[in-house]
């Protein structure tokens, strides 16, 4: 799978709120870690740093968000999963 990272690696997820329009993929991929702010009509993040074992779903919702809002960053500040 494109953008997916090792199971056991650190991730930071991050969301750029200027970006997301509440078009809810995230939710549907990895509901586990976004949730959603229906009076901003954004994402939040619910965990910054998820499981580990969460990594593939984060992933997914990285590669599917249509606006490329999501981001994974690693412990030295670089994106590691986009899309
Ligand atoms: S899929 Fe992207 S645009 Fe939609 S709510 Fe999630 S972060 Fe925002």
């Amino acid at each position: 799978m494109r953008g997916a990272l090792p199971a056991e690696a650190p991730m930071r997820v991050a969301a750029d709120l200027d970006l997301c329009q509440g078009h809810q993929m995230c939710l549907i991929e990895a509901p586990e870690v976004f949730g959603f702010d229906d009076d901003a009509d954004q994402v939040v993040v619910l965990t910054e740093h998820p499981d580990p074992t969460w990594a593939g779903k984060v992933a997914t919702a990285v590669q599917y968000c249509p606006t490329r809002a999501l981001s994974i960053i690693d412990d030295e500040g670089a994106r590691r999963a986009r899309p």
